[in-house]
């Protein structure tokens, strides 16, 4: 439909960077950018007409988002040649051509286009060679300068693709972060680039790279990556990637890597760090204080013999405490299993009785209510997953 719409209106239309990329390595991406030479708004209005979408427009940056029914993102931006007023401000937009729109971007690996007039591959800066070069190189000298996230980015592309930082762009990168540039630039932004990190499937390679050049700590001063950190976040990497049985759509993986990372700091210590702030308070919370709620999880089950008491424990922890429990105990042990199995099926077992039924049914109101319902819940699930019930005793005695 954008190609179509772009040959019927006359208008240069490209779809550019991380999609173009990930085409070309075949890896899939739902992340749709366009560029349109020229004024994008017309066009952007035309193509959400099209496909029944909702566009958002954002006439200051001359770009927009359209939402499909189906919640695929097409952004549309026009051409445009940003220049820095100084590191880490706001862009200021003018419109330009699509070569110089590629120019601003950070590797040459996302600076490559299609275009929807003629299908034609634009790929002025050598990208698709680095591809095959597995290297991810910038475009000019200055480019860590003009904007110092772009070192994350370098690390996270490495990273996520196997590939190398260009020789060249190491030596950039290196002289960049020893320039200390990132205190210029809004935690937010900074944040930003974390999180993307945080939330890649394994984001220990991604630290440990962080690490080797000594970019963790212009993160934070106390962030460092020894043994028992790497283990702690493979072993939460682990439990991430056979989460299908988690279902939990709310969990937030760059929290939970947080909380690891930062586990020696005292709360007090992390709701102040600066980089932080753009979290919302129970996030904040979370990595302040989830590592040491997680111990005292692991304590309390330890300390309880009856099935249906330990439910009733966990039941009032969050979802990430019990996963923070997990990776603090041993995979062997039987506190990990009863977490694993709280969290695949007991969690997720839907009460036959409320508590109010129960009253009515002549349980006591108070703690007895909670109590009974989870005496049920336990007795449910261990008749429905129909293994050999040795713990059926623990379960009322
Ligand atoms: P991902 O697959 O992680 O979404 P992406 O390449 O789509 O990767 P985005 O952060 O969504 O990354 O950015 C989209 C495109 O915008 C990039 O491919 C790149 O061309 C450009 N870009 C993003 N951030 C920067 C930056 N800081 N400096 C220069 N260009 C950037």
């Amino acid at each position: 439909a954008a190609s179509e719409l772009a040959l019927s209106r006359r208008q240069s239309v490209y779809l550019v960077g991380g999609i173009v990329r990930d085409l070309i390595l075949r890896t899939p991406n739902f992340d749709i950018d366009l560029v349109v030479e020229g004024d994008a708004q017309p066009f952007a209005n035309a193509l959400a007409e099209q496909l029944a979408g909702r566009l958002r427009f954002h006439e200051r940056f001359k770009t927009g988002v359209i939402i499909l029914p189906d919640g695929l993102r097409i952004d549309v931006a026009s051409s445009r040649n940003e220049y820095y007023e100084s590191p880490g401000a706001l862009p200021s937009v003018t419109v330009g051509s699509i070569k110089r729109d590629l120019y601003r971007r950070d590797f040459s690996i996302n600076a490559m286009a299609v275009s929807l007039n003629t299908f034609e591959l634009l790929d002025f800066f050598g990208g698709v060679q680095d591809i095959r070069d597995r290297k991810v190189r910038v475009l000019h000298n200055l480019s860590f300068i003009e904007d110092p996230t772009r070192m994350f980015r370098a690390v996270r592309f490495e990273q996520r693709y196997e590939f190398d930082i260009g020789d060249q762009t190491l030596k950039l990168l290196r002289r960049a972060r020893d320039l200390d540039l990132l205190q210029h630039i809004s935690s937010q932004r900074i944040y930003d680039e974390l999180r993307h990190m945080l939330n890649e499937e394994y984001p220990s390679r991604h630290i440990a790279r962080l690490f080797e050049l000594d970019l963790l700590r212009s993160l934070h001063s106390s962030m460092g990556f020894d043994r028992k950190t790497l283990e702690l976040v493979s072993s939460m990497e682990d439990l991430l990637v056979v989460s299908d049985f988690l279902r939990m759509e709310d969990l937030r993986r760059d929290v939970l890597y947080l909380a690891i990372l930062l586990r020696s700091l005292k709360p007090e210590q992390i709701i102040d760090i600066p980089l932080l702030q753009e979290l919302s308070r129970r996030d904040r919370q979370l990595i302040a204080l989830g590592f040491s709620r997680s111990a005292e999880l692991l304590q309390c089950i330890h300390s309880e013999g009856k099935l249906w008491r330990k439910l009733r424990l966990v039941s009032q922890y969050e979802n990430d405490i019990i996963l923070l429990a997990m990776v603090r105990s041993n995979s062997q042990q039987r506190s990990w299993h009863f977490l694993r199995d709280y969290l695949r099926s007991y969690a997720n077992t839907l009460p036959i009785l409320r508590g109010d039924e129960l009253i009515k049914m002549g349980v006591p109101e108070g703690p007895a209510v909670a109590d009974a319902l989870c005496m049920l819940q336990a007795y449910i699930v261990r008749r429905g997953n129909n293994r050999p019930d040795r713990d059926e005793e623990e379960l009322f005695v």
